[in-house]
C-alpha cells in the first residue's frame, strides 16, 4: 500500500490513510453497502467510479465552496486530500419527493420540518430544494433531525452556512446533470473545517452512493423511478426476505454485472468521458 502512510480508519466503502499531519489518502474500495450493511460481494470498479465522479464535481464546484481534493492517484481510486475536522452532520438536500422524504410527507404533509406544498405525488419535484440534515451515526442508521437540533450541533451561523452552500451545490449540479439526462433526486454532503476554521467540502460529491440518480427520459411522477444507484441491489435484496442485518447476502453474477453497468453509465453520462479513458488517465476528469 501507500508509501509511509498509516492506516487510520475504514468506513463502509473507504480506507483512510494518513500521509502527514495535513493530508489523508482516501482509497475507495469496490465494497457496496445496502441498508447500511456491507455485502460480501464487490462490484468491480465501483470505487473508481466514485472517486472519478467526486473529483469531476470537486473540480467544477470549487468556486462555490473549497473542497478537500489535492490530487488524484493514477489507480483512479485514491484521492490525496486535506485532513479536515468533520462536522457531525450529514448534509442532505432533496429536490424531489422520494425515499424517507416521501414517507414523511405522506404521513405528516411535511419533510423534516419543511412544508413544501399540498397534493404532491411520489417522485414529484419539490417547488424548491430543501435541506434535511441528519446525524452521522457511529453505528447503524443515520437519523433525521430538525433544524433546531442541527443548529445546536454545529452552531447557528455554521448551520446557516452549510445550508446555503449545500443548496447552492445541489442547484449547480442538478442543473448540470439534467442537461446530461440525469435527475439528481437527492444528495448528501459531508463538510469539515480546515485549520483556519473555514468550511470545506469533504468526503465524496454527487456519486451514485451519495445521491439518487434518475434517468431523465424515464421520469414520470406518481410512481417510484428507475435509477442508476443502488436501487437495483436493494430490489434484489428485497426478493430474498433478508432481515437487513449483517451478514448481508452474496450477489449473483447478473446483479453484479447490472450494478457495475449502472455505475459506469452514470459516470459516462455525467462526465461525458468514457470510463476507459478515465482508467487510462484519471486526471481527465479534472480538465
Ligand atoms: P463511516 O465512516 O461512518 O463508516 P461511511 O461508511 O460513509 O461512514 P466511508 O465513505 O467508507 O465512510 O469513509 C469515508 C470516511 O472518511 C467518512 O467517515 C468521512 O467522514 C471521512 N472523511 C472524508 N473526507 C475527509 C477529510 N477530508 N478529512 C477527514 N475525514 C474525512
Ligand atoms: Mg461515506
Amino acid at each position: 500500500m501507500p508509501e509511509a502512510a498509516t492506516h487510520v480508519g475504514s468506513g463502509k466503502v473507504r480506507e483512510l490513510y494518513e500521509l502527514d499531519d495535513d493530508r489523508l489518502l482516501l482509497v475507495a474500495s469496490d465494497r457496496i453497502s445496502t441498508f447500511d450493511v456491507v455485502l460480501p460481494t464487490e462490484i468491480p470498479d465501483k470505487g473508481r467510479v466514485l472517486t472519478g465522479l467526486s473529483a469531476f464535481w470537486f473540480a467544477r464546484t470549487r468556486e462555490l465552496v473549497p473542497n478537500h481534493l489535492l490530487a488524484l492517484r493514477p489507480d483512479g481510486r485514491s484521492t490525496e486530500c486535506r485532513k479536515l475536522q468533520m462536522l457531525p452532520l450529514e448534509c442532505v438536500v432533496r429536490g424531489y419527493l422520494t425515499g424517507s422524504g416521501w414517507k414523511d410527507y405522506q404521513a405528516t404533509g411535511s419533510v423534516c420540518g419543511h412544508v413544501p406544498a399540498e397534493g404532491l405525488r411520489d417522485s414529484d419535484k419539490l417547488p424548491e430544494p430543501i435541506f434535511t440534515p441528519s446525524t452521522k451515526a457511529q453505528e447503524g442508521h443515520d437519523e433525521n433531525i430538525d433544524r433546531k437540533r442541527a443548529a445546536e450541533l454545529v452552531g447557528q451561523e455554521r448551520f446557516d452556512e452549510v445550508e446555503r452552500v449545500s443548496i447552492e451545490l445541489y442547484r449547480f449540479a442538478s442543473e448540470y446533470a439534467a442537461e446530461h439526462g440525469i435527475l439528481i433526486a437527492d444528495t448528501k454532503f459531508e463538510f469539515g473545517l480546515d485549520q483556519e476554521d473555514r468550511l470545506v467540502l469533504g468526503d465524496e460529491a454527487f456519486t451514485p452512493d451519495s445521491s439518487r440518480f434518475w434517468p431523465a427520459d424515464e421520469y414520470e411522477p406518481g410512481r417510484a423511478q428507475p435509477s442508476f444507484d443502488k436501487q437495483f441491489v436493494r430490489d434484489y435484496c428485497e426478493t430474498l426476505g433478508w432481515d437487513k442485518t449483517a451478514p448481508g447476502p452474496e450477489l449473483p453474477e447478473d446483479v453484479v454485472t447490472g450494478t457495475r453497468a449502472r455505475y459506469i453509465e452514470a459516470f459516462e453520462r455525467l462526465t461525458g468521458i468514457g470510463f476507459d479513458a478515465y482508467l487510462a488517465d484519471p486526471e481527465v476528469v479534472l480538465a
